[in-house]
């Protein structure tokens, strides 16, 4: 029987945006996978997350949970202790499945100086997503080197790149811009609820 292959999406996602969005829905319809897992981080080891873990989760079931195949995990904002994804990719590799670790073009770029990098590049396939603002012999020649290196197996995926990141949705909304084509409905919502990223305010526990 074939082994079944799910996605690992993880991110500060403070707060998710439609780059996200889409990046999880070319995946989707890339790979079939059995299941796409988003996991928040709750301790990023390299930088701060916006939003109380909380605010990041209910606005990343608001997201992506209408996506097909896909489910949002608390496994990292669970953990007391800073999320470093090869712990996280362990986990998921208990289930036995084989795995694809997520990452836009940026993380995608820096994989090798990540904690335990070739025991990420052992544990699952790397699928990176252009996220339209990088040069992509760049990306090519990083999956090579991957490969050489490492023994990697590399995935690129170039469908539908949104260039937009979170720190610009936070910028608009401190300017009070639309978050329109930015923001899934769903999450506009949550952040004017509880107005999120506005006047200071980061989050609610
Ligand atoms: P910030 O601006 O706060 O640094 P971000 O927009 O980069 O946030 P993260 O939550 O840090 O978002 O990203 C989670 C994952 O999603 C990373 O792998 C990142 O590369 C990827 N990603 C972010 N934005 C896009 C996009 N527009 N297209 C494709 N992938 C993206």
């Amino acid at each position: 029987m074939e082994q079944k292959r799910i996605g690992i999406f993880g991110g500060t996602f403070a707060p998710p945006h439609l780059g996200h969005v889409l990046a999880a829905r070319a995946y989707l319809d890339a790979v079939k996978p059995e299941r796409l897992y988003i996991v928040p981080t709750g301790i990023p080891p390299h930088k701060v997350a916006e939003g109380t873990p909380a605010a990041r989760l209910e606005m990343c079931r608001a997201a992506f949970g209408n996506l097909p195949r896909t489910v949002i995990s608390d496994y990292e904002i669970k953990k007391e202790d800073v999320s470093y994804t090869v712990l996280t990719l362990e986990h998921f590799a208990e289930s036995g499945a084989a795995l694809d670790l997520l990452c836009g073009s940026d993380m995608f770029l820096s994989l090798s100086r990540w904690r335990r990098s070739r025991d990420i590049f052992r544990l699952a396939r790397i699928v990176g997503v252009s996220r339209g603002t990088e040069n992509i012999s760049l990306l090519e020649e990083k999956k090579a080197e991957y490969e050489a290196a490492f023994g990697a197996d590399v995935l690129l995926l170039y469908a539908e790149p949104y260039p937009l990141s979170s720190t610009e949705i936070r910028r608009r909304i401190a300017e009070g811009s639309s978050l329109e084509g930015g923001l899934p409905a769903s999450v506009i919502e949550i952040v004017e609820r509880e107005h999120l990223y506005a006047d200071g305010k980061n989050g609610y526990e």
